[in-house]
């Protein structure tokens, strides 16, 4: 019944609300400094319809073949009052074409070759994509983006970062990263300030005083990215309730 689905996800909803106001208020931080991105992996068409009729205008999806089974007719829906579209998961060069497509943002960028086929494709279509650049502060072998954990791999990505600025049908927003999925939010702080640190270290330097945006923070650490700094959070269990099939890693 999807009039329950709306019930359930409008008091979760409240719920993230209240705990991403009460993270404000404690760094004295405005509400208004972070985009709430609701990530809509593994949910229905119908179900993101719901979250849109809570009010959410901001959706994210990581893998490019399910986004575009949803993504087409949904914008067509919300065409009075378009949402916007977040890739947030792994984009790989070959299907550069199909994410500058569906998405109005790409959070995902892990490499140069990356970024061009997507400068490629948005002169295409004449307009510029927004993206960040998706950074690797942890050190997990695992995890996708640029190795920036420390102050050798830091200064290499800044030195490499600059040929990204050449990149001009490219809007750069700034810095995404995947935290480790930890049990105690606390161990996840250490890797935003990292993040924080990196994007400090490209501040310094006057073409990339403009990539402020920070996204960071899921449904377990949100909060604490918030305290640190995020200016998106990207949040799809806390949302939406648990995932049919969870995903290593994901
Ligand atoms: C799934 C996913 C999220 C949201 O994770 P939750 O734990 O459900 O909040 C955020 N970012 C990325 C890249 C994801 O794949």
């Amino acid at each position: 019944m999807p009039s329950m689905v709306q019930s359930d996800i409008a008091a979760n909803l409240a719920r993230v609300e209240r705990r991403i106001s009460e993270a404000c208020a404690g760094t004295g931080r405005r509400r208004d400094e972070i985009t709430l991105v609701a990530v809509s992996k593994t949910r229905s068409a119908e179900q993101i319809r719901s979250a849109y009729r809570c009010g959410l205008r901001h959706f994210g999806e990581n893998r490019i073949e399910e986004a575009e089974t949803k993504v087409p007719e949904l914008r067509t829906d919300f065409a009075d009052d378009p949402a916007t579209w977040h890739m947030v998961g792994h984009v790989q060069s070959r299907k550069a074409k199909r994410a500058a497509t569906l998405a109005d943002v790409i959070h995902s960028v892990d490499s140069l070759r990356l970024a061009r086929r997507l400068d490629r494709f948005a002169a295409q279509t004449g307009k510029r994509l927004p993206i960040l650049i998706e950074v690797n502060v942890s050190g997990e072998a695992s995890k996708y983006g640029y190795p920036a954990w420390d102050a050798t791999t830091t200064a290499a990505f800044v030195s490499q970062a600059r040929e990204f600025e050449a990149l001009t049908h490219l809007q750069i927003l700034g810095l995404m990263t995947m935290a480790p999925i930890v049990a105690n939010p606390e161990l996840a702080r250490p890797v935003f300030r990292q993040l924080v640190c990196v994007r400090d270290a490209l501040r310094d330097q006057a073409p990339f005083s403009a990539w402020s945006e920070l996204s960071m923070g899921m449904t377990d650490d949100f909060e604490v990215a918030i305290e640190e700094g995020a200016t998106m959070v990207r949040i799809g269990r806390a949302i939406f309730g648990p995932r049919p099939h969870q995903e290593e890693g994901f």
